[in-house]
């Protein structure tokens, strides 16, 4: 389609999908206004295997490699493509210890525009809750348009800080995307994933949105990115910097306790009921009759 066609239809009021808008279509407002793009990414250890330490039930990580929360690496994946289609800029934020800055370094070798280390002694053993208020504070700082984080965390696992963030904010939350269809000045449309099958869901902008990996093949860094990595200043904001109330943030801030981790003991009395669905099924109801559960 040239440019002049374009043109046409947007005369005649006709809803064109902005990717295939030339940027300098935009005017300044949209340009400026519209999408800033902040990527929420978290340092996780790199084993499937996490261990706890059963004293202090935190997480061991001496040993033991860190690299970016494989969904936050289709997070980065995905701003960075709306960046690409649409113009704006993007924002890697985490909040972690120092060397979380490694993350960032690595997310700005795939192009990240930005990037901003949250760390502070007082932001440590923070729950999902103090997580999500931390997060929160940063982000309004930063004014973003679009926030995008990864479905969940492959330690934490518990998928809560994206919505949570969300909620701080009191914007919406798309939460399984794993398509995003079209992104205009105010709206944005998505496909999010559900059993069998997914939903077109249309949101005003600012949102956030929880990815799956579905989405997209994260890139691999350019030489270019690299080099930009190296030398990137990562800004570093404390609980100061971002005006946060201290009893929101940390191990204080937390109004949730572990108070046991565990690894269930594996059972031994299962059965596997064998033979046609339909039998299957008898086998089960007369097994649950036996129990006396039906
Ligand atoms: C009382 C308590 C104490 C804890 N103490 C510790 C502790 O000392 N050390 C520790 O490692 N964990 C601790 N945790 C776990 C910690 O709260 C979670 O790891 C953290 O809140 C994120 O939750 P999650 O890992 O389940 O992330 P999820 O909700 O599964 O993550 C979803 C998405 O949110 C974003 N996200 C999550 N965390 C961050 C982050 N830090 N920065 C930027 N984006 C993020 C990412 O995009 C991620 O993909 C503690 C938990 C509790 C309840």
């Amino acid at each position: 389609m040239s440019n002049f066609t374009q043109i046409n239809l947007k005369a005649y009021n006709i809803d064109l999908n902005i990717w295939r808008y030339p940027h300098f279509l935009l005017n300044k407002d949209q340009k400026e206004s519209f999408v800033e793009i902040v990527i929420c990414i978290k340092q996780v250890p790199d084993t499937a295997e996490v261990r706890i330490n059963p004293e202090t039930n935190t997480l061991i990580r001496d040993g033991v490699p860190s690299i970016i929360n494989p969904y936050d690496m289709h997070a980065i994946e995905a701003g960075l493509q709306i960046k690409e289609k649409a113009g704006g800029k993007v924002t890697v934020i985490t909040m972690g210890p120092p060397q979380a800055e490694t993350a960032l370094r690595d997310a700005i070798a795939m192009g990240a525009d930005d990037a901003v280390l949250l760390t502070d002694r007082a932001f440590a053993g923070a729950d999902t809750w103090a997580t999500s208020y931390t997060l929160f504070k940063a982000i309004e700082k930063i004014r973003a348009d679009i926030i995008i984080c990864g479905k969940q965390a492959i330690d934490g696992d518990t998928a809560q800080v994206g919505p949570e963030t969300a909620e701080f904010l009191n914007i919406p939350h798309i939460s399984y995307v794993r398509k995003i269809e079209e992104v205009k000045p105010g709206s944005i449309r998505v496909q999010r994933l559900m059993d069998g099958g997914y939903d077109v869901v249309e949101s005003s902008v600012p949102v956030l949105l929880t990815v799956v990996k579905e989405i997209n093949l994260p890139r691999l860094p350019s030489l270019k990115g690299k080099m930009n990595a190296k030398k990137a200043e990562i800004k570093k904001w404390t609980s100061a910097d971002i005006g946060a109330d201290e009893n929101n943030i940390g191990l204080k801030g937390s109004p949730t306790q572990v108070k046991n981790i565990f690894a269930p003991q594996a059972k031994k009395d299962r059965k596997v009921l064998e033979g046609t669905v339909e039998q299957q099924i008898e086998a089960l109801i007369s097994e649950l009759r036996s129990l006396k559960c039906v």
